[in-house]
């Protein structure tokens, strides 16, 4: 390859990659939805009603906290000032519950303490439930969590009711400490729909360019719906 090849496939992955990541919105922060909810306030009922044993009264407040969080501008990523208004009735847009032991009363996957469950249509939210558990085994003693705890769960669990997905850096708000469950939402894989269509695109462009052809674009294009696949599992 000579240079002035080298320097043609640059130019096309820039000019690829540039209008594709400006799609994302924020680079690489990932989001189910840019701006989910189609009115404010944004309604939360605290159920306080359905409590499990080891509920402790003193998690509501963790719960205002966090809202508060959020309203303040939380962690600098939502592209909206997010307004919540406290409801009366279970039928509010934000839902939130606590149970004894989400491994237990949920028959989530062991290390998940928490989730948030959207539910969508014609592209906005129209309900999230968020769940949260109480206490967690540590070895055979179970340990119900502190007050610190909670607020960092519910707070991040809050991310995603607004639309926000997980990060990658171990100091925001939404790395997912308490909840690895990445497979809950099928909008993960909206999020990276147009990742997946620039590395398509990239894959035609340089095979097409040196003439590899189709065979090499299919192969590639099946690792990419593999990688698909797998993330969705
Ligand atoms: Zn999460």
């Amino acid at each position: 390859m000579n240079t002035r090849q080298i320097i043609i496939i640059a130019l096309l992955i820039i000019a690829l990659v540039i209008p594709g990541s400006s799609l994302l919105g924020e680079k690489e922060y990932p989001k189910f939805l840019e701006e989910p909810w189609d009115h404010s306030p944004i309604t939360v009922y605290i159920d306080e009603q359905n409590t499990p044993p080891h509920y402790s009264p003193s998690y509501q407040p963790t719960v205002i906290r966090a809202l508060q969080y959020w309203e303040k501008g939380g962690n600098g990523k939502l592209s909206y000032n997010p307004v919540f208004e406290l409801a009366n009735t279970s039928d509010a847009d934000i839902y939130i519950m606590w149970v004894e032991n989400m491994e237990e009363v949920t028959g989530a996957e062991e290390g998940v303490a928490g989730f948030c469950r959207p539910m969508i249509a014609n592209g906005r939210y129209v309900h999230a439930d968020i769940v949260l558990e109480v206490g967690d085994y540590k070895g055979y003693s179970w340990q119900q969590y502190g007050d610190d705890n909670m607020e960092q769960l519910v707070t991040h669990e809050l991310g995603h009711a607004l639309g926000l997905g997980h990060s990658n850096d171990i100091r925001d708000i939404m790395y997912p400490t308490y909840e690895q469950r990445e497979n809950l939402n099928p909008l993960l894989v909206q999020t990276t729909y147009p990742l997946i269509v620039i590395s398509i695109l990239i894959a035609i462009g340089i095979s097409g360019y040196l003439g590899v052809g189709w065979l090499r674009y299919h192969k590639r294009r099946k690792r990419l719906e593999n990688e698909l696949l797998k993330e969705m599992k």
